[in-house]
C-alpha cells in the first residue's frame, strides 16, 4: 500500500504539483490527484482508490517479448527533448528503486522494459525537482535508458562483474530507441543518440570515467565506447527504416 509520501513522491515525478512533499493529504494533494484523475479518463474524487492507484504505480512495466510498439504511450509525454543517451546501471538485473530513480527507461535482463520514476517530460530544460539525474552536466533535454546490468563490473582489466549484460538487453535496446526518436523527433547521430561513455568524447561534457557503454559482456569481439555506440545507432536506424 503506497504511503502519502509516496504519492506525493509519484505525482511530482509524473509532472503534477501536490504541494509540500509532508506526508499529510491535503487539499493540494487532492487536486493534484484529481488532475491525475481526469488524464487518466478516471473518475476525478482526489482519492487514490485501487484503480487510481493502479494508474500512478502499477503501469512501471512491459512483459518480454511484446510485439509492436513496446514503450506505453504515457511512458512518452509531451515534451521537447534533444537527446537520447544510454547506459547501464551497474546494478542488478532487475530494476531497483534506486536504478530507477535516475532513469526514465529500464531494460532488464529478459527485456522486460521498467518504467523509471521521473517523467521525461521533467527533462526538458530547464530541468525541474524530480528530473532523472542520470548525465552529469547534461541532463537537461536527455532523455535516459538504461539497461540493468554489470554489478561489480570492472572496465580494465576487463571483469563482466555479477550481472554481465545480456543479448536481450542489448537487442530491446534499438526498439525503444527508435520509439522515443520518432516521438520526440530525435535523429539518430553519434551527438543525438549516445552512450554515456560517449558523451565526453561528442559532446565534450567532462563524464569522471564512465564507461557504460564500451563493452558487451556476450560479444567480447567489440571494443570501446564508439563500437558499441555505432551498433545501437545502425540498429536504431534499421528500426525506423
Ligand atoms: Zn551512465
Amino acid at each position: 500500500m503506497a504511503t502519502t509520501l509516496d504519492i506525493q513522491r509519484r505525482l511530482v515525478a509524473l509532472g503534477y504539483q501536490p504541494g509540500a512533499i509532508d506526508g499529510i493529504f491535503g487539499d493540494q494533494t487532492a487536486d493534484a490527484v484529481k488532475q491525475f484523475q481526469r488524464a487518466r479518463n478516471l473518475a476525478a474524487d482526489g482519492i487514490v482508490g485501487p484503480k487510481t492507484s493502479a494508474a500512478l504505480f502499477g503501469d512501471a512495466v512491459v512483459a518480454p517479448g511484446q510485439t509492436g510498439a513496446i514503450v506505453p504511450a504515457d511512458w512518452m509525454p509531451v515534451a521537447k527533448m534533444q537527446r537520447i543517451i544510454v547506459h547501464w546501471t551497474a546494478g542488478a538485473y532487475k530494476a531497483s528503486g534506486l536504478d530507477r530513480s535516475h532513469y526514465h527507461i529500464l531494460i532488464e535482463d529478459d527485456g522486460r522494459l521498467v518504467r523509471g520514476t521521473p517523467s521525461i517530460a521533467l527533462n526538458q530544460a530547464p530541468v525541474r525537482k524530480g528530473y532523472a539525474a542520470h548525465t552529469l552536466g547534461c541532463n537537461s533535454g536527455s532523455i535516459g535508458v538504461s539497461l540493468c546490468c554489470m554489478a561489480g563490473a570492472s572496465e580494465s582489466p576487463f571483469v563482466p562483474g555479477i550481472a554481465p549484460m545480456k543479448r536481450a538487453q542489448w537487442e530491446t535496446l534499438p526498439r525503444v530507441l527508435a520509439e522515443l526518436c520518432r516521438r520526440y523527433v530525435i535523429a539518430v547521430t553519434p551527438k543525438t543518440v549516445l552512450s554515456h561513455a560517449e558523451v565526453q568524447g561528442t559532446l565534450g561534457i567532462k563524464q569522471r570515467g564512465k564507461w557504460d557503454i564500451t563493452r558487451l559482456a556476450f560479444d567480447p569481439a567489440v571494443r570501446g565506447a564508439t563500437a558499441c555506440g555505432d551498433l545501437f545507432r545502425a540498429a536504431t536506424k534499421e528500426q525506423l527504416a
